[in-house]
């Protein structure tokens, strides 16, 4: 007991890292079954194995200007094309898909073919900076086809943006938080939303910074569906609020906004908070139908943050990206300071700008990202940036998107089936990714067997109790959701994670830990 003490000081990730080690020495001797991890289980093929065809190409390229044994030069970008399609075979899968997006590309973006294949080859060898740092020229158009397609919904209204490729979202998030502190967007004592149960760094590392930050969390509840409701909106008319965090589609939520909520949020920032900084993390919408994010319909206001991690399964490649729009709140407020708040940012900014004043905050991102003393040598790894442009073009070049709708049926599937095991129904709404589930055990508990149960199993046992039962008893890890700032009681299950079969088993296992307490509380009698 005194354990499980002990256990409750820990972080959510320490937690499950711990319930392995109960897991692993379960008292039914079942498989264990890890579904805390939202690391997916599976990988993209097509774009790896271009990757590599396209690497072993560059390779040849640059062999060709041998000077000694290991020991070769620059490729010749002249022609490069022609010796480009030479190379690539008729039957063969990777080099099929190659010639299909370089010539959609060539095609669609009136990109320059000689152009194109250097910066894929130069940036698969990787022996030069990146240049431009933020992200390479055509590199950032495929990977901004790519967010429009998926995540904008095709919607041409945004105008143009401007991406900073990063180590994935996690590296972005720390960019943007350094930046925005950085140029004085956060001060002291200012307050920001965030749209709680949320991915726990969005409200741990502002109060990592040394200097105080008020949250205010906006507490979304699954009896409203996790929505942005009409008293959440009316929270952010406060004009001391400066920002707004966004997970879009939510972890561990899993709900995206739906065209009536993103509608009022959008009224509300036309009428009473045109001032207002949207972050909004839309990492998961690509497992949404017809996804619409909040940076479509807010662009001036909002800083856009993908990752290709979940979808394309990169986590380990880290590949994510910062977009903002050409018209942007953050710009036109750097250019409003005054002149004694410029001044000091133009020292730091002059290192790497003949005009800092006017230098934008993208830019400012991707200079604060190495202290900007080293920004010349700031920017995504570039074999990373073709990586990511070659993932991008898997979906973009395909009509039917069968990838991203074949990662959708995965989850899906995985999500029936914990409901299934459970014997009870899940929701089908197309704003559910199911990439998580939020399960209410008291809730699910008052559904099955009335509210006097659930009621005395709210004073007999918390979160921390389900997730070691389920652990030490069943072989099954969950995490808490609570962590995340749901409400007690609350376990998330990952649907990324394990083969299908093994979701009927984690359902049935909740559904026996319901029942042995049950059992427990009748015995009492
Ligand atoms: C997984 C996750 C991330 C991390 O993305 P990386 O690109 O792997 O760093 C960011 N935000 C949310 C909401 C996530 O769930």
């Amino acid at each position: 007991m005194d354990d499980l003490k002990n256990i409750k000081k820990l972080s959510a990730f320490e937690f499950s890292s711990m319930l392995l080690d109960v897991a692993a020495k379960n008292k039914e001797n079942k498989e264990v079954l890890n579904a805390g991890r939202g690391n997916p289980n599976w990988i993209n093929t097509s774009a790896r194995r271009a990757f590599f065809r396209l690497s072993k190409f560059a390779m040849k390229e640059s062999e060709s200007t041998f000077m000694k044994p290991q020991i070769a030069g620059y490729i010749n970008s002249e022609n490069i094309y022609s010796r480009f399609l030479e190379f690539l075979k008729e039957d063969k899968e990777e080099d099929i898909f190659l010639k299909k997006v370089v010539n959609y590309c060539i095609k669609n973006f009136n990109m320059d073919k000689d152009e194109l294949i250097s910066e894929f080859t130069n940036g698969c060898l990787g022996n030069n900076y990146p240049v431009p740092s933020r992200i390479l020229k055509n590199t950032e158009k495929i990977c901004f086809e790519f967010l429009r397609k998926n995540i904008l919904f095709n919607e041409d209204t945004v105008g143009n943006t401007k991406l900073f490729a990063t180590e994935g979202a996690s590296a972005a998030m720390c960019y943007i938080f350094k930046t925005l502190k950085i140029n004085g967007f956060l001060k002291k004592g200012d307050k920001i939303a965030i749209n709680t149960p949320i991915f726990s760094p969005y409200f741990q590392i502002p109060h990592l910074h040394d200097y105080e930050i008020v949250e205010v969390d906006l507490d979304s509840k699954e009896e409203n569906n996790w929505e942005l409701t009409n008293d959440q909106l009316e929270i952010l008319k406060d004009s001391s609020i400066k920002m707004l965090f966004m997970v879009n589609p939510s972890n561990p939520g899993a709900r995206a906004l739906k065209d009536n909520e993103l509608n009022a949020l959008k009224s509300l920032v036309e009428n009473f908070r045109k001032d207002l900084i949207i972050l909004s993390d839309d990492v998961y919408a690509t497992f949404v139908d017809n996804f619409k994010s909040i940076y479509g319909v807010l662009p001036y206001n909002t800083i856009l943050v993908y990752s290709y991690s979940k979808i394309f399964g990169t986590t380990g490649v880290r590949l994510g990206v910062v977009g903002i729009n050409e018209h942007n709140i953050l710009d036109d407020i750097l250019k409003n300071y005054t002149s004694n708040k410029k001044s000091i940012l133009k020292k730091r900014y002059s290192l790497i700008s003949l005009n800092p004043d006017s230098l934008s905050f993208i830019d400012r991102l991707s200079a604060d990202s190495r202290d900007v003393a080293l920004s010349h040598t700031s920017g995504l790894s570039t074999p990373q940036q073709i990586l990511m442009a070659l993932f991008s073009l898997v979906s973009i070049c395909d009509k039917k998107n069968s990838y991203i709708e074949e990662c959708k049926k995965i989850v899906r599937k995985r999500y029936n089936n914990l409901y299934k095991g459970l014997g009870i129904k899940g929701y089908d709404g197309e704003e559910n990714s199911k990439y998580y589930t939020i399960l209410d055990i008291y809730k699910i508990s008052e559904a099955l067997y009335g509210k006097d149960f659930s009621e005395k199993l709210k004073q007999k046992a918390d979160t921390t109790d389900f997730l070691y039962y389920l652990a030490s008893q069943k072989g099954t890890v969950l995490i808490d959701a609570v962590g995340f700032k749901a409400s007690p009681g609350t376990l998330r299950v990952s649907q990324a994670n394990l083969p299908s079969e093994s979701y009927i088993e984690i359902g049935k296992n909740i559904l026996d830990m319901i029942n042995s307490y049950k059992e427990e509380f009748e015995n009492e009698k």
